[in-house]
């Protein structure tokens, strides 16, 4: 039986987690099966669900659908897997379509339940399959290119509380079963097992809100003490900005964990936002790459990097709401922010980024439409106005300016806003941080903000 000493001292673990472009067709998943096949520190795979298939899980589970809506999505999801199935040999590709067809029926009962009677709870359940599907796939794919590779029902282990849509995973009972249960498994077999869901006290399906595989595999890289975390997506490696903005962006080749964690938060869809967290606390260095062009290679994100540029990338993240609270009663008075923050600590929202005047605050908060629950509701603006005067303004993106010692460096002020001079700038924050400069511009303008700023501070 294989125990954390033993596998910290003679042998590499590797959690690889591949994303739904890398898990999206056959092609794709036998890619990453000879990633797999080619490393045998490769022990426990985490994969998202097919490219697509959450969307569609989304669109189930909102309220009012009608048969045929569920039926049609359905079917669109079933073509998606049954595409990948069809490659594989007769008497596996049987089996697999007849499990696969009993996950559907059994998404298609909760899909008429939930446009009976909507719930949050429900919509978690939905959103699930994706996961569930893809895993079972993936296993058989392995072993289809010689890997012992076995399905694992990541629930097992994933225990969160239930709030559902972005569940907390617990990680004392995580670290627990993972040394027990899965561990001892991993000398045997590589496990395939589901990013993004988990279950709580109840035995309800939980998630982690959306692109959390990316989260989830960090967690079970952490539990288990692995040696690296991979993760395969569908660009090579971590770029200076999205390069679906600019050609202009590059891989990045190493980066610090600090200055990846400031991307990941901004905006940088490349990786959840929480993912560098349990790497962090474990020291687990983290690669990035394609499942496309292995050979590439990628980023590599450690605690400490070679090169500390005073200019690392440009983060991009849209659909941010700004509120502004407005009070004469702030004025010399003390005690008004607690107000103000202690109704959003009741509502449990998050505030982004802040900045105050004599007798007013700007707050911003990350709003996307992806997300299962409206996080700035009616009531949380009413109970504001109950204590001053409210505005809230929608359609802003935040760009982030990510690099180090951005709080002393010189003229970088006029390095950045000289560049974008000609566009409205909303709301700026500087200081509080080493690695990052932030400010909000009007949606429309974001990706000319990204670019030009992007070719004076990199090209
Ligand atoms: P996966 O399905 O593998 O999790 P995602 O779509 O979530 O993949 O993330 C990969 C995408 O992130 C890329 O295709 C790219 O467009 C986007 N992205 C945003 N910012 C960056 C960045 N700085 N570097 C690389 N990719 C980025
Ligand atoms: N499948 C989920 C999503 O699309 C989780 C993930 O891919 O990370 O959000
Ligand atoms: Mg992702």
């Amino acid at each position: 039986m294989l125990h954390q000493e033993q596998t910290k001292e003679n042998l590499s673990l590797i959690v690889a987690k591949f994303g739904g472009t890398s898990v999206a067709d056959y092609q794709a998943m036998l890619r990453c099966a000879q990633i797999i096949k080619n490393d045998n520190n490769n022990r426990l795979v985490v994969v998202s669900a097919s490219a697509g298939v959450t969307n569609y899980l989304v669109r189930l589970g909102q309220e009012n659908l009608s048969i045929e809506e569920q039926t049609d999505i359905i079917e669109k999801i079933h073509a998606i897997q049954l595409n990948i199935t069809q490659h594989l040999e007769n008497s596996v590709e049987q089996n697999l379509n007849s499990e696969i067809a009993s996950l559907l029926d059994e998404l298609s009962t909760h899909a008429l339940k939930q446009s009976q009677h909507h719930s949050i709870k429900q919509a978690d359940a939905i959103l699930s399959f994706g996961e569930q599907l893809s895993s079972r796939i993936f296993a058989q794919v392995l072993q289809s290119v010689g890997v012992n590779g076995a399905y694992f029902n990541v629930q097992q282990v994933m225990k969160t509380n239930s709030v559902y849509g972005k569940a907390v995973v617990d990680i004392e009972q995580l670290n627990v079963a993972c040394n027990e249960f899965l561990l001892p498994k991993l000398a045997e077999q590589v496990l395939v097992t589901q990013g993004f869901i988990g279950q709580d006290g109840l035995g309800e399906t939980t998630t982690l809100g959306r692109g959390g595989s990316d989260y989830s595999a960090a967690l079970l890289a952490e539990a288990l003490h692995a040696t690296n975390l991979s993760i395969w997506t569908d660009v090579v490696g971590i770029f200076t900005t999205d390069p679906r903005i600019t050609d202009q962006a590059r891989a990045i080749k190493e980066i610090s964990f600090g200055e990846a964690a400031e991307m990941a938060t901004f905006g940088a869809k490349i990786l959840h936002p929480a993912t560098l967290i349990p790497a962090m606390r474990q020291n687990i260095p983290v690669f990035v790459g394609s499942s496309k062009e292995p050979e590439k290679g990628g980023t590599q994100i450690r605690q400490k990097v070679a090169s500390n540029p005073t200019y690392r990338s440009i983060a991009l993240r849209r659909e941010q709401t700004l509120v502004t609270v407005k009070s004469p009663a702030m004025l010399h008075a003390s005690g008004f922010l607690a107000q103000v923050f202690g109704i959003l600590a009741k509502h449990e929202l998050s505030v982004d980024l802040i900045t105050t005047s004599e007798i007013s605050i700007a707050l911003t908060f990350d709003n996307p439409s992806g997300s299962t629950q409206s996080l700035l509701t009616s009531t949380v603006v009413k109970e504001l106005e109950q204590l001053c005067e409210v505005t809230v303004e929608h359609g802003l993106s935040l760009v982030a300016v990510i690099g180090n010692g951005l709080d002393c460096a010189k003229g970088i002020g006029q390095a950045i806003f000289q560049t974008i001079n000609d566009t409205n700038i909303r709301l700026i924050c500087h200081g509080a941080s080493a690695n990052n400069l932030c400010f909000l511009v009007d949606e429309k303008d974001a990706n000319g903000v990204v670019e030009k700023l992007h070719r004076e501070l990199f090209v």
